[in-house]
């Protein structure tokens, strides 16, 4: 594709950045790679902490979602007590030990109490609290909190299967599982999953 004008600087042909280039991250990346034994004035180097810092607003942009705001207008009076189950959506978080990614699937079930979710928000809490830093567990609970605190239903159940970039060496995924209320709704989403967590 042509560029639009003259280009000096490598800007981004994509969305509009949130953050400009004087992101406080930037020095801070650039401290990093000297630190590291690079030299962040090379060629291949110069706009590294421009993108870390962008990438790294990205990954954690799930601070800043309001999940009132998310939610609002999508919270439907609906009789329906069959289990709602959204399977499969993808999810790329961050460890909090290490800031390294992890990534998979999400499963989320529940059976509603007289309200129902938009279907397209189960994604997107997933999302809001994926952008963060994390540890698998907590993101699986609080999907399924942040189910129960919208529509209070009768029960929800989220399955995370995730592979860890800092664990990886060691092969396998993490499957985790948080259930609301716990005992009686466990074996139902797992049989609804066909899964068997833990
Ligand atoms: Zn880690």
């Amino acid at each position: 594709m042509a560029s639009p004008k003259g280009s000096k600087k490598r800007t981004k042909p994509k969305t509009a950045s949130r953050r400009t280039s004087d992101d406080a991250l930037e020095p801070l990346v650039r401290d990093m790679l000297a630190n590291i034994g690079e030299d962040p004035d090379r060629e291949g180097l110069l706009n590294t902490p421009h993108r870390v810092g962008k990438s790294l607003r990205f990954l954690t942009g799930g601070y800043e979602v309001d999940l009132d705001e998310l939610l609002n207008g999508a919270v439907f009076e609906d009789s329906c007590d069959e289990m709602v189950v959204v399977k499969d959506i993808e999810l790329y978080s961050m460890c909090e030990h290490h800031m390294l990614p992890f990534f998979g699937k999400c499963h989320i079930g529940y059976i509603p109490r007289g309200k129902i979710l938009g279907l397209s928000k189960l994604p997107r809490i997933a999302d809001a609290y994926a952008r963060r830093l994390q540890v698998q567990e907590r993101l699986t609970s609080q999907i399924a909190e942040a189910v129960n605190a919208a529509i209070a239903p009768r029960g929800v159940g989220v399955v995370v299967e995730a592979s860890h970039l800092c664990m990886m060496m060691r092969g396998g995924a993490l499957v985790s599982l948080a259930v609301n209320p716990p005992e009686e709704f466990v074996a139902e989403v797992e049989k609804a999953f066909e899964a068997g967590p833990r």
